[in-house]
C-alpha cells in the first residue's frame, strides 16, 4: 500500500463548506470546493478538480451532512472518495480554541467537548466547526481528524497586551481576553516572508497585515506572536468591509440608551452594516478605488479611513517590536491593491520604510518584495495559503504521533 500523502482540509462555516484535498508530497491541489447555502433554497456545490473544468451542481443541503455527502461523491467521482487508503488526515479549521488550545491537536470526544465549552465566546463559528468535525468523523471514524485553531498562533501574546484593562475577576468568569483571529494566516505570512527575505523566521521581526474582507494586524518577534489586532471576537482593531473595529465601548451605550437600539441590532450594526459598507455604501475594495478614482467623496472618506487606521497599528506594532525588519501585506485588499499599500506606507522614509513604485504597481501570485533597496525595513506581498498551513500542520502532527 502506498504512503498516505494526502491532506482533506475542511473549513466549515455557518451555511456553507470549503474544503481542499492536498497532497502533501508537493502540495498540489488535487480537488478544491465550496458548498453554499447550506439549509437554505438554492444551495449549490462547485467542485474544482485539478485538471478539466469546475463542476456546479443545484445541491439542495438540507444540513451539513448533507453537504459533506455531497462533497464525498464528488471526490469518488474523481477517484479520490474519503475511503481512499490515500487519504491521511482531516484538517479541521476551528475559529476559537481560547488559551488551551496552543498548536493543532487531534480530535478527541474530550477534545470536542473543549470546544463545545468554547462556544459562548465564539457563537457563530464554533458550532459550525463542531458540525463539520461531528460529520467528518462519522464518515470516516478510523482516520485522524485535527483541528487547527485560527487562534493558536495567538496565544504567545503576553499576559499584559491580551488583558482588558477592566476588572479580573469578571474577566476571567466570562473568559473576556483578547484572542486574536486569523493567526494560521498570520503564522504561514510570516514565516514565508523571512524564507523571501532569506532568514530564519526565529531571526526576523515581522508586521503582518491580512487585508481581506476581514482585517487583521499581527506583530511577529522571531517567529512568536506578540500583538495582533483583533480581540474577543474579530470585530477590533482595522476598518474591514463591513466590520467597524475599534470603536469607543461608549458608542454602544450611547446607541443603545439614546438611539434605543437594542443589543442584537448594535451587534448586527458593527459586524455587518459597518467598515467600507458602512461608510460608503461598498465594501469591496475594488468598487471603492473605482468609485474613488471618480472623484466620489464618500469612497474616499471610506478609503482613508481604512487607511488611517492601518497607519495607527503600523506605527504602534512598530514601537512593540522596537526593531522591524519587514511588513507583510496579504489577503485580498493586500495582495492586490497597490493603492491600500502605497497609501499605507506612504512618507515613512524617517522610519525606514521606503517603498518602490514600480515594484508596489506589478500584478503578479507570487510573494515579493515591493520596497527599495535602500529601504531598512523589507515590505512584501505575500500571499497567504491558509488551507496549505493547515493540511501541512494536521499531516505534521499525524506523522509525530504515529
Ligand atoms: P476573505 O476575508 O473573505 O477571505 P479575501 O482575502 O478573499 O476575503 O479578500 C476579499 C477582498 O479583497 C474583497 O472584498 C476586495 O475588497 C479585495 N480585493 C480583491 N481583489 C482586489 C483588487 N484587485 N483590488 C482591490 N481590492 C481587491
Amino acid at each position: 500500500m502506498s504512503e498516505a500523502t494526502r491532506v482533506l482540509v475542511l473549513n466549515a462555516g455557518s451555511s456553507s463548506v470549503k474544503y481542499q484535498l492536498i497532497d502533501m508530497l508537493d502540495g498540489a491541489r488535487l480537488a478544491s470546493g465550496l458548498v453554499e447555502r447550506i439549509g437554505e433554497r438554492g444551495g449549490r456545490l462547485r467542485h474544482t478538480p485539478r485538471s478539466g473544468p469546475a463542476r456546479e451542481s443545484a445541491s439542495a443541503c438540507a444540513d451539513h451532512a448533507a453537504a459533506l455527502k455531497a462533497v464525498a461523491e464528488e471526490l469518488a467521482a474523481d477517484g479520490l472518495g474519503l475511503d481512499s487508503p490515500e487519504l491521511a488526515a482531516i484538517g479541521h479549521r476551528v475559529v476559537h480554541g481560547g488559551r488551551r488550545f496552543t498548536a493543532p491537536t487531534v480530535i478527541t470526544d474530550e477534545v470536542l467537548r473543549e470546544i463545545r465549552r468554547l462556544v459562548p465566546v465564539a457563537p457563530l463559528h464554533n458550532p459550525a466547526n463542531i458540525v463539520g468535525i461531528e460529520v467528518a468523523r462519522a464518515l470516516r471514524p478510523d482516520l485522524p481528524q485535527v483541528a487547527v485553531f485560527d487562534t493558536a498562533f495567538h496565544t504567545t501574546i503576553p499576559e499584559y497586551a491580551a488583558r482588558y484593562a477592566i476588572d479580573r475577576k469578571i474577566a476571567d468568569e466570562h473568559r473576556v481576553r483578547r484572542y486574536g483571529f486569523h493567526g494560521t494566516s498570520h503564522q504561514y505570512v510570516s514565516r514565508a516572508t523571512a524564507r523571501l527575505l532569506g532568514r530564519d523566521p526565529a531571526e526576523v521581526n515581522v508586521i503582518v497585515l491580512h487585508l481581506g474582507n476581514g482585517g487583521s494586524a499581527s506583530a511577529v518577534a522571531g517567529g512568536v506572536c506578540v500583538e495582533t489586532s483583533m480581540g474577543l471576537t474579530p470585530l477590533e482593531g482595522l476598518v474591514m468591509g463591513t466590520r467597524s473595529g475599534d470603536v469607543d465601548p461608549g458608542v454602544i451605550f450611547h446607541l443603545h440608551r439614546v438611539g434605543g437600539l437594542g443589543i442584537d441590532e448594535i451587534d448586527d450594526l458593527l459586524n455587518r452594516r459597518s467598515g467600507l459598507l458602512g461608510l460608503c455604501g461598498d465594501n469591496d475594495m475594488r468598487e471603492v478605488e473605482r468609485r474613488m478614482a471618480q472623484g466620489d467623496a464618500e469612497a474616499e472618506l471610506a478609503f482613508r479611513a481604512y487607511v488611517h487606521r492601518l497607519r495607527k497599528y503600523l506605527g504602534g506594532y512598530y514601537a512593540v517590536l522596537g526593531h522591524l525588519d519587514a511588513i507583510a501585506f496579504t489577503a485580498g485588499i493586500g495582495e492586490n491593491s497597490a493603492g491600500v499599500r502605497a497609501a499605507a506606507t506612504a512618507g515613512l522614509e524617517e522610519l525606514g520604510i521606503v517603498v518602490d513604485g514600480e515594484l508596489n504597481s506589478v500584478h503578479s501570485d507570487a510573494a515579493r518584495v515591493i520596497s527599495s533597496p535602500y529601504s531598512k525595513v523589507a515590505v512584501a506581498v505575500v500571499p497567504t495559503d491558509e488551507e496549505l498551513e493547515i493540511a501541512q500542520q494536521a499531516f505534521a502532527l499525524v506523522h509525530d504521533t504515529r
